[in-house]
């Protein structure tokens, strides 16, 4: 893969950390929202934003950790080989999923 490709992956990675971090530390800030329904009106208002954020925080939270993974891999200049076969991942698969660890053969 030639460098002005790597930095293309790179800019979008640091575009999703960003974008990721941000989304994680509304949600690690908040207040416990569970049976707990005393809230004034400002709090219960984020606490719905959170609420609905809920469903995809855990997946969030994988995301950051291949985004980083990654992030590190074009530091080392390992980025775009495959963690199971060693192979070059397709430009195809990084370009839908920049942080993708596994080629397409061994995602399936
Ligand atoms: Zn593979």
């Amino acid at each position: 893969m030639n460098n002005k490709k790597i930095k293309e992956y790179q800019e979008e990675l640091e575009k999703i950390e960003k974008e990721l971090k941000k989304g994680i530390k509304e949600d690690e800030t908040s207040p416990d929202f569970g049976d707990d329904s005393d809230h004034d009106g400002e709090s219960s208002e984020k606490v719905e934003a959170i609420v609905d954020n809920l469903g995809i925080a855990k997946g969030e939270r994988d995301r950051l950790e291949d985004v980083e993974n990654a992030l590190t891999k074009i530091k080392e200049g390992k980025y775009g080989s495959c963690e199971k076969c060693k192979k070059p991942i397709e430009e195809r698969v990084l370009d839908i999923d920049p942080e993708s660890r596994l080629c397409k053969a061994c995602k399936k």
